[in-house]
């Protein structure tokens, strides 16, 4: 290895000094420090030579150097302007890095990594983990898994089974779109400076279809932002915001077999869909 491995207090708290740089809170900067949990990411995403990476917010090059060094083809999107001077010394020798300054959430993806399939790796800014995910999720790259540092709360609500208090409409996405996995915790103390909350790593295999089949996705999310916006509120009230009267309401719930009394965070991935298409139905017939 031609640079040090960057991934330890030491070497990083170097870095920082080096180049007069102070962990931003404001940009969700939190750098890793511990090189078994870098290797616990590129293990979990499977890296092989020459696959094609996405990374958002590589910081000071922490996680791209591991990814690099399993022979990934890795482009990272950092938005901190001072970063990129900092990764080309950092990362100087690796010629399979390309950093590329701006906002993942302004970044023109498509353009920027083609139609080949690819991977997205990234120890994710928490302050904008939930915008991310489902910004990846409903582009419909060609992504075929993401490994991703969330928050360990995070982490519990994209698993979570319909019922509880964690299912919601970030669960609902990401388990519509992949196969979700918790693979493994992460303590603050692996980051500088440490977050107040516990990590975990999500290892999402994007499905080659989704987990339902909807006659109409956006009508689909729909349905699933409403149902889960007045947590309070009875179902058949909640659904009323999609511009349906009450009757008609009712009537796509019967027809989808659900009762009107139970709330948006009891309904499976199953349910919505069914409901979806009744609620299609009703909105074709009232027109
Ligand atoms: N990958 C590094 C590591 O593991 O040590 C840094 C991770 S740090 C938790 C998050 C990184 O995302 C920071 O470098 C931050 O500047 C960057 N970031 C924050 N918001 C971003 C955005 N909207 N687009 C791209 N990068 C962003």
């Amino acid at each position: 290895m031609l640079n040090p491995v960057i991934a330890s207090p030491k070497v990083t708290r170097r870095i920082l000094k080096t180049f007069g740089l102070h962990a931003s809170r404001r940009l969700g900067q939190n750098f890793l420090i511990d090189a078994a949990v870098v290797r616990g990411i590129v293990d979990t995403a499977e890296i092989v030579p020459g696959d094609r990476v996405l990374e958002i917010g590589p910081g000071i090059g922490t996680l791209t150097q591991g990814l690099a060094e399993a022979g990934a083809d890795v482009i990272a999107v950092e938005i901190d302007k001072k970063l990129p001077a900092v990764l080309a010394q950092t990362l100087a020798g690796y010629d399979n890095v390309r950093v590329v300054p701006g906002d993942i959430l302004k970044t023109d993806i498509p353009a920027l990594m083609g139609s080949a399939p690819f991977k997205v790796v990234a120890n994710l800014p928490y302050y904008i983990t939930t915008p991310i995910l489902l910004a990846l999720l409903e582009q419909r790259l060609p992504i075929r898994r993401i490994v991703t540092m969330v928050q360990r709360e995070v982490a519990e609500r994209m698993t979570a089974p319909p019922g509880g208090r964690d299912y919601g409409a970030l669960s609902v996405a990401v388990q519509y779109h992949t196969e979700p996995l918790a693979a493994f915790l992460v303590s603050p103390r692996s980051f500088l400076p440490s977050p107040a909350v516990e990590s975990a790593v999500m290892d999402c295999v994007v499905r080659e279809t989704p987990a339902v089949r909807v006659p109409d996705e956006k009508l689909f999310f729909q349905v699933v932002r409403a149902s889960f916006a007045q947590r309070r509120k009875t179902l058949s009230n909640a659904l009323r915001s999609l511009g349906l009267s009450r009757d008609a309401v009712d009537r796509a719930m019967a027809r989808a077999e659900i009762d009107p009394i139970r709330r948006g965070e009891t309904l499976s991935l199953a349910e919505f869909a069914r409901l979806t298409e009744t609620i299609g139905d009703a909105r074709t017939e009232s027109e």
